[in-house]
């Protein structure tokens, strides 16, 4: 291996958490406001099983559409810049983040101490290092989290937009990060905590894929695609 495609949220930083309950808030929200409407019973956004299925790994928009459809709801997709306010996949996606962001400005971010020692760990090894995610905070993120000067290369939420690259589970923004470092997949580690973020190393090909378990799903990073699994990178450190 000669260069490491890193998730940020679980992986590098513990803003899995800040995503998982701004995403509780907006969908239970919405929940509640359509059981109303429709004369159905509100059954609440679970922080296990529907964030984990649905929403964790996957871009906004994707997330949104993914957990509605499994209840059954399918909205208007609406466009990236519509407001919080607007009835549409997107609206909903915009509505999660500025809560998101509302969580970063008040310091919520955490780094995992493992992984910041295995990151300069690379680094001194001279392994070429990039930095994966769908979040369209990342660069906020890393900066907050005081982590961007050891990652050479970003492709974000942003950037996925920008180059129409489809996010995880396709491999396309892995392939990027790839690409960007001037590495073949087969050459690069990639390093996950979520199900469809696996499944992104899978598919693309790459020489392995880490599954990192926060969360006690061990079983299922494997079935997705993780060629080991570890619960924090401070393992690979000492073996
Ligand atoms: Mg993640």
């Amino acid at each position: 291996m000669t260069a490491c495609l890193f998730d940020l949220d679980g992986v590098l930083t513990q803003t899995a958490l800040v995503h998982n309950a701004a995403w509780k808030q907006t969908f239970d929200a919405f929940l509640q406001a359509w059981s109303t409407q429709h004369g159905q019973p509100f059954v609440p956004f679970d922080t296990g099983a529907d964030y984990h299925r649905y929403v964790d790994g996957r871009q906004r928009a994707d997330g949104v559409r993914t957990f509605l459809a499994s209840r059954g709801i399918t909205l208007p997709e609406g466009t990236p810049d519509d407001g919080p306010d607007a009835e549409t996949v997107n609206g909903i996606g915009n509505r999660k983040n500025l809560l998101v962001l509302q969580k970063i400005q008040e310091g919520a971010v955490q780094v995992y101490p493992g992984s910041v020692d295995y990151l300069h760990a690379v680094k001194d090894a001279a392994l070429r290092r990039a930095v994966v995610s769908a979040s369209a905070n990342c660069k906020d993120v890393l900066e907050a989290a005081k982590i961007s000067e050891l990652l050479e290369v970003r492709v974000d939420g942003v950037v996925a937009r920008a180059e129409h690259l489809p996010g995880k589970p396709a491999p396309d923004t892995f392939l990027h990060g790839a690409k960007l470092l001037g590495v073949p997949p087969e050459n690069c580690a990639v390093f996950e905590d979520a199900l469809a973020g696996v499944e992104a190393g899978r598919a693309g090909g790459f020489g392995i894929v880490i599954g990192v378990d926060r969360v006690g799903q061990a079983d299922a990073l494997r079935e997705h695609g993780a060629d080991i699994v570890v619960q924090d990178l401070a393992e690979l450190l000492a073996r």
